[in-house]
């Protein structure tokens, strides 16, 4: 029997609990409710990817151990793929590491990189992750609220300032930005890059939607900014991408010395994953421009047609410029507590949203808001939309 004199769970994991996703999808079970909580697609991505993937797995490509760092073909796409977009020159091989999905990655940089007692910024609110992982580390997040104005939420770069300390390690960025559908602008990246440079802070830079932005908004690496490549660890991911989020395929790009850090947490995690994936998503990687103009095109339009669903039912809507999500208010419908809401959204209107303020470390700054997510077939979002009318009668 395990010793029972203390709490199994250590200290640093205590305050984590259970993910409220695990909540909300039981509760979609139990009422037959429609989950717009949880962000993944129900449609699969492209049927030539998974035909890779079959054909990897068939002519033994990756069935057993795959290289630490990543097999040479994905690491040369990943490679590939930050020169065409954004004109990033990184080597293959000393300057990407793949990972198990933007999780590993997330998880394998902060783990290298923090000290126990440094402090991390986190734009607030944030994904589930990264407090989780700031605290394995043996580290201490500071919270930098992001607040909606004028339709957008933005960054407060005099509260972002203020929150730099000598202890001060890093900054954790999220661009675009689950929950609020948020893409950081130039001026806000250039002045996040300011601030590293005079501080001398790293950069982690979590950019698993960078693909799907919508409208005129433009992603930016912030590795792109002057004097950022350096100190920059740039994650991204194909489960977004290219809607195959249960193959967990992710990676790392940054300086050798970098790389090199993460590296070395990452093998003592999952050491290497998804070996036959890998080869898929290194095509997925090449497909013409028109796949992701496409991906893009399908999104805006369920954006739309979930965002003008949810003001007909009477919610203040936060259209995104990119992600899966639309956050909402909750407000002008009478309601002011997100948990509540969602805890009886299902048996008023049979749908599942998440509560915002999980995603706070100052719960009541987030305690309005609610997250849907539109990355689902366009029936299923007309059914959810018709079924929202019910709140505005
Ligand atoms: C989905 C998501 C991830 C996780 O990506 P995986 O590649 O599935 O591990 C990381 N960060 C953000 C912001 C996400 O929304």
């Amino acid at each position: 029997m395990a010793p029972m004199n203390r709490p199994l769970l250590n200290r640093r994991l205590a305050e984590f609990g259970t993910t409220i996703f695990a909540e909300m999808s039981a509760l979609a079970a139990r009422t037959g409710a429609i989950n717009l909580g949880q962000g993944f697609p129900d449609t699969d991505g492209p049927e030539e990817i998974r035909e890779a993937a079959v054909r990897a797995l068939r002519e033994g490509h990756g069935n057993q151990y795959p290289p630490g760092p990543g097999v040479p073909e994905l690491r040369e796409a990943v490679a590939d793929h930050q020169l065409k977009r954004y004109g990033l020159a990184h080597d293959p091989d000393a300057e990407v590491l793949v990972t198990a999905g933007a999780t590993e990655a997330i998880a394998a940089a902060l783990l290298a990189l923090v000290e126990p007692g440094d402090e991390v910024i986190a734009l607030e609110p944030y994904y589930d992750s990264y407090a989780a992982c700031i605290a394995m580390a043996g580290g201490t997040r500071v919270p930098v609220t992001l607040r909606p104005s004028e339709g957008r939420y933005v960054l407060d770069l005099d509260e972002l300032r203020a929150a730099v300390t000598d202890r001060t390690r890093l900054i954790l960025l999220n661009t675009p930005h689950n929950p609020t559908g948020t893409v950081l602008t130039r001026d806000e990246l250039t002045a996040v890059a300011e601030l590293a440079t005079e501080r001398d802070l790293l950069v982690v830079t979590d950019e698993v939607y960078e693909h799907l932005v919508f409208d005129d908004a433009e992603h930016i690496p912030i590795a792109t900014l002057p004097g950022m490549r350096d100190r920059t660890v740039t994650i991204g991911s194909a489960g977004k991408t290219f809607s195959f989020t249960g193959w967990k395929v992710g990676w790392v790009t940054a300086s050798p010395e970098l790389t090199a850090a993460v590296r070395s947490a990452k093998q003592f995690l999952t050491y290497v994953a998804s070996g036959p994936f890998q080869y898929a998503i290194a095509e997925a990687l090449r497909l013409p421009d028109t796949y992701f103009e496409g991906l893009r095109a399908d999104l805006r339009a369920k954006r739309d047609l979930l965002s003008d669903g949810l003001a007909r039912a009477g919610f203040e809507v936060y259209r995104p410029a990119g992600t899966y999500f639309v956050t909402t208010d909750i407000r002008p419908l009478g309601e002011s507590d997100g948990f509540a809401f969602c805890r009886g959204l299902p048996e008023r209107a049979g749908v599942v949203a998440i509560p915002n303020a999980v995603f706070y470390d100052h719960r009541d700054a987030g305690a309005p808001f609610v997250r849907f997510a539109f990355c689902k077939r366009t029936d299923v979002l007309e059914e959810a939309v018709a079924r929202l009318r019910t709140l505005a009668a």
